[in-house]
């Protein structure tokens, strides 16, 4: 999709740290990370958000949370992780590509601010 920041992530025309990449999802460091581990698994295809992802969504939504769990072991980080999506601009949504975070490697308050 055209001007959509992640999409150019994907398609190489903005480099970004790669951590996993597959045929389904693209998988890089976040920018500005709030924890020690802080990863975005984004889906290739473009889904505006949660809000707007529809049932034929679900595999990717499920397959992305797999490829958290698994860099989350990968990493050493399974005492203590998190997996979010932001929905909307009032919980922070900046970016309307879906993705999905990763944060750990530190102790995680609850509930998040
Ligand atoms: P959200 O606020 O939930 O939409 O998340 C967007 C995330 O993308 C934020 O945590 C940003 O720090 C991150 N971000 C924005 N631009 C880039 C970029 N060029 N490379 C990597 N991460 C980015
Ligand atoms: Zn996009």
């Amino acid at each position: 999709m055209e001007n959509c920041l992640f999409c150019k992530i994907i398609a190489g025309k903005i480099s970004a740290r790669k951590v996993y990449e597959d045929d389904k999802v693209f998988v890089f460091e976040d920018i500005n990370p709030k924890a020690p581990t802080h990863v975005l698994i984004v889906p290739k295809r473009h889904i505006t958000g949660l809000k707007e992802a529809s049932p034929e969504d679900a595999e990717i939504i499920g397959y992305s949370h797999i490829i958290a769990a698994q860099i989350a072991r990968e990493r050493r980080i399974e005492d203590g992780y998190r997996t979010v999506y932001n929905v909307g601009p009032k919980s922070g949504q900046s970016v309307f590509h879906l993705h999905l975070h990763l944060l750990g490697g530190r102790d995680l308050k609850w509930p998040p601010g």
